[in-house]
């Protein structure tokens, strides 16, 4: 199975042939490309993200919080959608809905 950095590895001098990449898309897309396991601080790096969830993950998992817990998925209608994409109406929706809940539950 191939990894993104593996495909931009194997792909990204034919798009800079035909693509004209700004500087700070070519310096992030390179420090993905030599990313070892040392972090390489690229904020489109995927191996970064992978490892802080596994982190975030092992840590969940060896200190439980000793509190109840409820999963709760809100669904929102598809017209609806585009509205949430800006992070202050998200953040109103997340906030009202937590209040509903607190005061409904
Ligand atoms: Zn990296």
């Amino acid at each position: 199975m191939y990894s993104v950095r593996q495909i931009l590895e194997e792909n990204w001098g034919d798009y800079l042939k035909k693509d004209n990449p700004t500087i700070h898309q070519k310096r992030e897309i390179q420090k993905m490309i030599d990313c070892s396991k040392n972090s390489c601080n690229s904020r489109i790096c995927n191996s970064r993200g992978k490892r802080y969830a596994d982190n975030w993950s092992e840590n969940l998992k060896s200190n439980p919080r000793p509190t109840p817990r409820k999963h709760i998925v809100l669904t929102v209608p598809y017209l609806l959608r585009p509205i949430l994409r800006n992070w202050n109406n998200l953040n109103t929706l997340l906030r009202s809905s937590k209040y509903f809940f607190k005061c409904f539950t």
